[in-house]
């Protein structure tokens, strides 16, 4: 059978690799750790830095078609592969979503709402950013952030000094505060044909600034779902994107302003698993390999919630009977890593 290539072997390159090995293909990672979640259940463990070209260009000869599971990859390496077999989804998609104020500047472009937002380069271009912004706003590097790292917020423009510290010299981006009810996510799939798949809406809780229960159905108007699935497929066509990507959105009475993409399976895209005939694991997959999509439709209502650190202890006591179990196979369970989740059904479909 063909051989799908990821690069990065996180959990979510992990259940990337259960749903190809599913689908009868052979996986093959690209990661620079050795003990890591995915490096369990591949074929194959390409590991190297990034950098290593050798390695690289091993790699893509060995794989029929290469994929990606984190947005944090040097587009140098994709350079190096690209050559030689084939990526989805592709490397613009890749930096434009590498960077808050590139992927807002496109966000824009395709006319969806962001928040209000300028770049910061240094203590003047902060001054006249609050200046056109206000506060409270929150400072954010323009890449490498996650889980809510490299960010700052601003209550006054007396915190700007501060802030601009926090941002350790790295480019950044300053973001008015939404004002938002409630936070949802859509997790959208495009087939290499251009069909599109989306998921129902979840509903997002975050606890730290990391994400800590998904839940289906969403309280969105019939109106605000729509709205929701339609400027996730605007995105996925303008980027001509193959595979599956997660849209954050913030609901507000002016509409839904878009948070940030992911140009990957997503952490709240992980209801999936119970919740439908077919997940966003295996969309993905089908989009990279060419095939139809699935039928993605949601069949019942579940929550997701993560396992952060020390949860991971307490899961004799959270597990129900209805409860589905993903561990991702990690060793030490530090504050604020992700250990696991599990998929609670609590009901058919409403
Ligand atoms: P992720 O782990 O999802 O990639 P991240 O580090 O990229 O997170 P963001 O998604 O930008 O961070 O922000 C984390 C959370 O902080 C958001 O989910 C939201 O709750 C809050 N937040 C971020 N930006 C804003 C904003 N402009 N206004 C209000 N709240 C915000
Ligand atoms: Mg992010
Ligand atoms: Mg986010």
């Amino acid at each position: 059978g063909a051989t799908i290539g990821i690069l990065g072997g996180g959990q979510l390159g992990r259940m990337l690799s259960v749903a190809a090995s599913r689908l009868g293909f052979k996986t093959c990672i690209f990661e620079p750790g050795s003990d890591c979640p995915a490096s369990h259940v591949a074929n194959y463990h390409f590991k190297a830095d990034y950098n290593d070209t050798d390695a690289l260009t091993k790699f893509a000869n060995a794989c029929d078609v290469i994929t990606f599971e984190f947005e944090n990859i040097p587009t140098e390496a994709l350079d190096v592969i690209e050559a030689l077999a084939p990526i989805h989804p592709n490397r613009d998609a890749l930096a434009t979503s590498q960077d808050r104020f590139l992927e807002k500047n496109f966000l824009t472009r395709i006319g969806l709402q962001t928040a209000p937002y300028a770049a910061v380069d240094n203590a003047e271009m902060l001054e006249q950013a609050i200046d056109q912004i206000g506060t409270p706003a929150i400072l954010k590097t323009r890449r490498l952030g996650y889980d809510g790292k490299g960010q700052s917020r601003l209550m006054s423009p007396d915190d700007a000094p501060q802030a601009l510290s926090d941002m350790a010299g790295q480019q950044a981006v300053l973001e008015g505060f939404i004002d938002f009810s409630v936070e949802v996510s859509v997790i959208g799939t495009r087939s290499a044909d251009g069909a599109i798949s989306c998921f129902d809406p979840g509903e997002n809780v975050h606890r730290d600034g990391i994400l800590h229960t998904t839940t289906v159905p969403a309280k969105l108007t019939p109106s605000q779902r729509t709205d929701a699935v339609l400027l996730t497929a605007n995105i996925l066509n303008a980027l001509d994107y193959v595979g599956t990507m997660g849209v954050e959105l913030f609901v507000t009475s002016h509409g839904l302003i878009v948070n940030e993409i992911a140009p990957r399976v997503h952490n709240s895209g992980h209801w999936t698993q119970a919740g439908c005939a077919v997940d966003q694991f295996e969309q993905h997959i089908r989009a990279i390999a060419g095939w139809p999509l699935g039928d993605g439709s949601r069949h019942s209502n579940v929550v997701m919630e993560n396992l952060i650190g020390n949860d991971v202890n307490r899961l004799p006591d959270i597990a129900k009977t209805n409860t589905a179990i993903h561990l991702y196979g990690k060793a030490d369970a530090k504050p604020g890593r992700k250990m696991g989740h599990i998929n609670t059904v609590t009901g058919p479909a409403s």
